[in-house]
């Protein structure tokens, strides 16, 4: 059974919680890197509902999504949200698509991105230790946790 969870979703609190994870230092021109208050609302996307800034020092325009995989797509925040967690979760695609009203190939693709983005920012240096547990072998954490009393 698939749920129509994604209009439950309010867009200006995804865009909040959206802006944290994707710019956790400010959302900035990507182009010369001035700040959100150095750039002016230019228009209001219809099917996204993402705001488009316009940079007053190079007049570059940006989105949220600029900068990330979802740069160039029409989703709602809501529907990037979901994604995200259906991708981390293991949803199927097809599941997904349905959920958040999105083609099963649009869903496909953002899962490559993603997938591709998580592959290369996994750390490529071999572990200190000589011996390596079987928890161990699919991550580097660097350190054990701390000894038991
Ligand atoms: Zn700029």
């Amino acid at each position: 059974m698939d749920f129509p969870i994604v209009d439950l979703f309010d867009d200006d609190v995804s865009t909040v919680w959206l802006l944290k994870y994707f710019h956790p230092h400010g959302l900035k021109c990507p182009h010369c890197q001035a700040s959100l208050k150095d750039a002016r609302i230019f228009r209001k996307l219809q099917r996204s509902k993402l705001t488009v800034y316009r940079c007053a020092k190079c007049a570059g325009v940006y989105t949220l999504y600029s900068g990330t995989v979802f740069a160039g797509t029409c989703l709602r925040p809501a529907q990037a949200i979901l994604l995200l967690r259906g991708v981390c979760k293991g949803e199927p695609s097809a599941t997904l698509a349905r959920e958040i009203k999105l083609a099963r190939k649009t869903v496909h693709e953002l899962r490559q991105a993603l997938q591709a983005n998580a592959e290369r920012l996994q750390p490529n240096t071999p572990l200190k230790d000589q011996r390596t547990e079987t928890d161990e072998l699919f991550q580097n954490a660097g350190e054990k946790r701390r000894k038991t009393r």
